[in-house]
């Protein structure tokens, strides 16, 4: 029962294969698409539509049954021309997201990867973030506009996933002395807003309700463009098909990782681009047994 890792006394969990195996969904033979969720991944700007792309491929590549992109307009022919499994949907504004708006039923939304933070941005995010009732995974500019004005914080529904590298973290809580006062203010900030926060880095953390779950999987070969953008898809994904934000997060972090570590065996460090964490996912997952 994956519910164990919550209900444990234990302040500090490092989560290997064991730990994440527990909550692995079988998939049945009569299995629809219907059955593992509609993701909606809502971002991109002008210059910055890979972010999009990599996020939804992921989402996909994850298991999740369907996924709709929304972008500004210049997105729309090379996500349908290299990524024929998404659906599209895009803004009025040719280069950046000015009014979030669709007539869709997503499940789960990923919001944020590449949105940039123009000021009509702003104000389409503080709109879409008021009137928004689908559960939220929360990345990169996205968080960096929350930062911006935290008065937004209290439109966060409980369980809303925030996947922030270290300088994004650091907009989000302020400065932190050392590790110790770091990982104070971000279990302060995740109880605060009843929201779980993932620290990214070489041991990426997540934090939820007093606790601490520490990523076991990665390497130095993640550290490049877009990696980022691709756990956000996977994760989104993961809670389409049903994990929960807890759970969605530690087996998210923990697959990411392994991907990368199965796919430095042939690639290494250098040459590792974040396409190649989708391409070895379905490794990662095959690996678990
Ligand atoms: P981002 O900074 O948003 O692109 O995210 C980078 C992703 O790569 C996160 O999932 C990090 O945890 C991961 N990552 C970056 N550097 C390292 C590293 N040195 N070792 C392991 N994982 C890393
Ligand atoms: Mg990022």
């Amino acid at each position: 029962d994956p519910q164990y890792l919550q209900e444990t006394e234990t302040e500090a969990h490092i989560l290997g294969k064991l730990d994440v195996l527990p909550m692995y969904k079988q998939r049945d033979k009569f299995s629809h698409k219907g059955k593992f969720g509609h993701a909606l991944i809502i971002g991109g700007s002008y210059g910055k539509i890979g972010a999009v792309q990599l996020a939804s491929r992921a989402v996909l590549a994850s298991g999740a049954g369907l996924v709709t992109a929304f972008t500004p307009k210049c997105g729309y022919i090379p996500l349908q021309t290299a990524f024929p499994e998404a659906m599209v949907i895009t803004d009025s504004d040719e280069g950046k997201i000015t009014h979030i708006d669709f007539n869709i039923k997503p499940t789960h939304i990923g919001i944020g990867v590449g949105i940039g933070t123009d000021e009509k941005t702003l104000v389409a995010f503080e709109s879409f973030l008021k009137a928004n009732t689908v559960p939220l995974v929360i990345d990169a500019d996205g968080i960096n506009i929350l930062s911006k004005n935290k008065e937004l914080l209290k439109y966060l529904k409980e369980d809303t996933i925030l996947t922030p590298h270290p300088k994004e973290l650091e907009r989000l809580i302020g400065a932190w002395e050392d590790d110790f006062d770091k990982l104070n203010k971000a279990k302060a900030f995740a109880k605060k807003y009843k929201i779980l926060i993932l620290i990214k880095g070489a041991n990426s953390i997540a934090v939820y309700q007093d606790k601490l779950y520490i990523n076991s999987t990665g390497n130095p070969g993640l550290a490049t463009a877009g990696t980022g953008d691709v756990l956000t898809g996977i994760i989104t994904g993961l809670v389409s098909q049903g994990y929960t934000a807890l759970e969605a997060t530690c087996f998210g972090m923990y697959l990411h990782g392994k991907s990368a570590d199965l796919a430095i065996e042939f690639k290494g460090y250098q040459s590792l681009i974040a396409s190649d964490v989708i391409s070895y996912l379905g490794q990662a997952y095959l690996d678990l047994f």
